[in-house]
């Protein structure tokens, strides 16, 4: 249950300067989002390569999100900036909320703020009765469009093809975004952000172990000009 959770009111009031202190007073906000982050592997793999890109993870377990956050912690004092850096160090750029983010994300993220959403091995929910429990259904899809900018990308990946089919079919049925296929987003630069969705989580590791096969599904926010 997430009663005991608080949640801003509107991402104006979230602290950001708290979670991106090397940031603070650059009135930036998360591009990146990892719904259900798990253990982080995803984000400790991309901070590096966009160092000035804000990303959050958000986690609805205690424990997991308490052990990224320490991993985060001690990522940031293991990698210092270099003296007279101009730039924050490595890790400076990550950071995890606890919450259930299948409420309020637009209480974190401002309309259009987000460049990549990410949804890496979600819980399948197997039974009918609890697809309604399922991070991707036409009410949120109206909410990730709004904080995703136009132009922005939502990548699932699932090792079960029933989810999978689930997620492409609602995803293509949703009007504001169009599907993107993987060559496409490795001829546009994002094949870095490709591979980490593949391999670099727990849960993605986990199913490379089994022999399982992995179901990505890319889809772009697409631009209008009328909002
Ligand atoms: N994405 C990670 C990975 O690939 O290793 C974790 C995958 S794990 C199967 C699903 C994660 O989603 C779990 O850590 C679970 O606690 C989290 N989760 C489930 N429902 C959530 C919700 N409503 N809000 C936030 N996190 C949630």
């Amino acid at each position: 249950s997430d009663h005991a959770l608080s949640y801003p009111s509107a991402p104006a009031h979230f602290d950001w300067d708290t979670h991106y202190p090397a940031f603070a007073g650059s009135g930036k906000t998360p591009e990146f989002a990892d719904i259900g982050c798990g253990f982080g592997g995803l984000l400790i793999a991309l901070a590096p390569l966009f160092p000035e890109t804000l990303m959050l993870g958000m986690e609805i377990r205690v424990q997991v999100s308490q052990y990224v956050h320490d991993r985060i912690v001690a990522l940031r004092s293991t990698n210092p900036a270099p003296p007279d850096s101009p730039t924050p160090g490595p890790y400076q750029n990550v950071s995890i909320v606890r919450a259930n983010s299948m409420k309020f994300m637009p209480n974190y993220f401002p309309k259009h703020s987000l460049s990549a959403l990410f949804f890496l091995f979600p819980d399948p929910h197997f039974k009918a009765r609890k697809h309604k429990a399922r991070i991707i259904s036409p009410t949120l899809l109206a909410e990730y469009a709004y904080i995703l900018r136009p132009g922005g990308i939502v990548y699932t990946i699932t090792d079960v093809r029933d989810l999978h089919d689930w997620m492409r079919t609602h995803l293509e049925q949703f009007p504001l975004f169009e599907p993107v296929s993987e060559q496409e987003l490795r001829d546009e630069g994002k094949g870095a952000i490709v591979d980490a969705v593949y391999t670099s989580t727990e849960e993605g590791k986990k199913v490379e172990r089994n022999k399982g096969e992995k179901w990505l599904a890319c889809f772009r926010r697409i631009e209008v000009t009328r909002d």
